[in-house]
């Protein structure tokens, strides 16, 4: 009887995946706990899926941190570079004055040419756009789930999705009152100002029209703006 053969990798399981960056057969296990450090390129079948899925890693660098010059509701875009050169990325629209984050999508996986011309340019392109920190997009985002939470705006299932390319958003801290200043975005609005307008938002909400022509026009500032 012939001696079966053994993964060269382990030397314990049957061998059943061809390996490219090996040249060789190698089992299932190893092939898929030594795909990124093998160098497995796009000619190995069993590695390509995986990066044609997501990449979860934080520490990828960030290639565009980008928000609408918008006023009120405004639209923040983080996009990092993986480790194949292409991009993931997650828009998230956040309406400052009533609802909260309110809508998001992404792309777990994009071509850098895709991202100029489809995701740009649904944007308005780049003249509607300014480039921000990463800090500011976490600050501006956590102040949209703050508000979300509080007036019960659903939280898109998109936004599960893709937030992961935001990083750990445990040390961003939003203080103070719920809605801030409607000119500068940051000064305190005062508990009577915050009332009236959950108020109106509650009303827009039931009435469905937050965000159309019909919706209530509110405007209030902080101290310094006034
Ligand atoms: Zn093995
Ligand atoms: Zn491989
Ligand atoms: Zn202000």
């Amino acid at each position: 009887m012939t001696k079966k053969k053994l993964c060269p990798l382990c030397n314990r399981r049957s061998p059943n995946r061809s390996c490219p960056a090996r040249g060789d057969e190698i089992c299932a296990r190893c092939c898929g706990m030594s795909r990124a450090s093998l160098e497995c390129g796009t000619s190995c079948i069993y590695y390509k899926p995986a990066i044609a899925g997501k990449e979860v890693n934080e520490t990828l660098p960030i290639f565009k941190v980008l928000k609408s010059k918008t006023e009120g509701s405004y639209i923040i875009t983080v996009a990092r570079e993986r480790t194949d050169g292409k991009l993931q990325y997650i828009t998230v629209l956040i309406d400052a004055w009533k609802m909260g984050l309110k809508d998001s999508y992404g792309n777990h996986n994009i071509t850098k040419q895709d991202f100029q011309r489809k995701v740009i340019t649904k944007l308005g392109g780049a003249n509607m756009l300014t480039e921000i920190s990463l800090s500011e997009a976490l600050w501006s985002i956590e102040y949209g789930l703050r508000i979300a939470k509080e007036v019960k705006t659903r939280i898109p299932r998109e936004f599960e999705e893709y937030k992961y390319i935001l990083g750990n958003m445990d040390s961003i801290k939003v203080e103070g009152s719920l809605y801030k200043c409607f000119k500068c975005g940051k000064g305190e609005l005062s508990g009577n100002d915050v009332e009236i307008i959950k108020e109106v938002t509650r009303h827009d909400t039931a009435a469905g029209v937050c965000g159309t022509p019909d919706e209530t026009m509110i405007y209030f500032v902080c101290d310094e703006c006034r």
